[in-house]
């Protein structure tokens, strides 16, 4: 039987870093980062969507997704927030289990998305992993390692569900504020937990 681990974390906690460990150890990964850009290319339904509710203002003239401009419009406006996110969830959501079913029956398929306790999707995991550091070292590391300043990585942090939210959708919180040698140290136990109940 496939296991079903979602993974998430707020912006900068480490959850690539997880990912790309699982994914060392043989977990199937699934990206919804990479997903959220695919539904969104040229020819896709979602992007037509898009178009209709946003206006042409939204696309380059070469008919790709204007980012920037959309995203203007998104942030300062939570109704059009949940219009773009009614036509791009769905979309997302039949991938990833598109990808799912493409993996096969068995093995440890984990959902690597940034929004999963904002997705409602937590509840459709076997176990769901959430990467936790406090916000002071969130914004350090966005700062350090992506050149953002420290407003910037403060406002997005804020645009996320709250560490605590996170918390409360989790069955494992790793705690990624200690150095990458502990982070592999302790995604290596949690590996053989998971490997243990997908055999159970
Ligand atoms: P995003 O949500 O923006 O994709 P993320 O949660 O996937 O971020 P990562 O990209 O894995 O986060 O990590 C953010 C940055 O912090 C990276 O540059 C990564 O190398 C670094 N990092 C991750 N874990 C640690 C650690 N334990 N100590 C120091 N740096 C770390």
């Amino acid at each position: 039987m496939t296991l079903r681990v979602g993974l998430t974390g707020g912006i900068g906690s480490g959850k690539s870093t997880v990912s790309a460990l699982l994914r060392e150890r043989g977990a199937v990964v699934i990206d919804y980062d990479q997903l959220a850009r695919d539904v969104v290319e040229p020819g896709e339904p979602a992007l037509t969507a898009i178009a209709e509710r946003f206006g042409a203002s939204v696309l380059h003239p070469d008919g790709t997704l204007n980012r920037p401009a959309l995203g203007a419009i998104v942030f300062t406006d939570p109704d059009a927030r949940r219009d773009l996110e009614a036509i791009t969830h769905p979309a997302i959501r039949d991938r990833a289990a598109q990808l799912e079913r493409e993996a096969g029956e068995d093995g440890i398929v984990v959902h690597d998305n940034p929004l999963l306790v904002e997705m409602g999707a937590a509840e459709h995991c076997d176990v769901v992993l959430v990467v936790d550091v406090p916000e002071q070292i969130q914004i350090d590391r966005l700062v350090r390692d992506r050149g953002m300043s420290e407003d910037d990585a403060r406002a997005r942090i804020a645009a996320q569900a709250s560490r605590e939210q996170r918390a409360a959708a989790a069955d494992h919180v790793i705690d990624n504020s200690g150095t990458k040698n502990e982070l592999v140290h302790t995604v290596g136990g949690l590996w053989d937990e998971l490997v243990r109940s997908s055999a159970s």
